[in-house]
């Protein structure tokens, strides 16, 4: 028995020594299965009151879609949307078809936790970005002005520039909920054949005019000043979250795949 131990010493020790030699030399590669489900989480920005504004990329790429939800932050049903979006492609990342896309679950943290439009300054944030059409409006309700006090004057919209300017997106996609049945693929710049393919999906009308002024929205900026394609999914306001999955599941993963 003894002669035994003395006899597997010499081995294990070698396998030890041949083990950590080999891994100095060449460290083992990471299964590819974990660098297609696990994506990047790329912080933004931070709100008013200072909670993250981060996007989940992934198929990391050059100019990917980019998606988000709760810009207006009692539209809550977009963030279903977007949550249940990040965990289908955690859950099947081959679903986006290796295209690279970015999700952005909540823009508007502040509003979303208190389930109202504006951000905690009590500005719509889809109102702030600076548009060639951008203009103020001071209310005495909000203190910096419903609109904001300058383009880009809240933290949140400049977390949402700096998606903009990182990521460079081909298609953006800002889901939103509306009231009196007005649900739509609302499109600005060149994405009227995305719009078309995410309505055969989902059966909301396509349109290319929301029928009511939306200074500084990013609709404007990103589709109409900067003719980056950008669609605004209107989701039927006061429907479920699960309802709302359902039918637009397939029309998200069309427009992922359409650029
Ligand atoms: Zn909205």
């Amino acid at each position: 028995m003894l002669k035994l131990v003395w006899a597997l010493l010499p081995l294990s020790l070698l396998v030890g020594c041949v083990a950590e030699q080999s891994e100095t030399v060449m460290p083992a590669p990471k299964p590819v299965i974990a660098r297609l489900t696990e994506p990047r989480v790329i912080g933004l920005g931070e709100s008013v009151k200072g909670q993250p504004i981060v996007a989940t990329v992934f198929n990391d790429g050059p100019r990917p879609v980019l998606i988000l939800g709760g810009i207006h932050g009692d539209e809550q049903t977009s963030v279903d949307l977007t949550r249940n979006l990040i965990e289908l492609l955690k859950h099947d990342v081959s679903l986006a078809g290796g295209k690279s896309v970015a999700i952005i679950q909540v823009a508007n943290p502040d509003g979303y936790a208190m389930n109202r439009r504006t951000n905690a300054h009590g500005v719509d944030l889809n109102r702030n970005f600076p548009a060639s059409n951008y203009r103020t409006v001071m209310q005495t309700k909000s203190p910096k002005g419903r609109y904001g006090t300058a383009a880009a004057s809240e933290p949140e919209t400049r977390a949402l520039l700096r998606a903009l300017e990182n990521f460079n997106p081909r298609l953006i996609i800002s889901i939103h909920s509306i009231s009196d049945h007005r649900e739509c693929n609302n499109y600005d710049g060149p994405a009227m054949d995305v719009a078309q393919k995410m309505s055969a999906l989902n059966g909301y009308p396509v349109i290319d005019n929301i029928g009511y002024p939306t200074p500084g929205s990013m609709g404007t900026f990103c589709g109409i000043d900067r003719q980056i394609p950008m669609i605004t999914l209107e989701l039927p306001r006061g429907g479920s979250g699960v309802e709302a999955w359902s039918r637009n599941k397939d029309a998200l993963i069309a427009g992922i795949k359409a650029r």
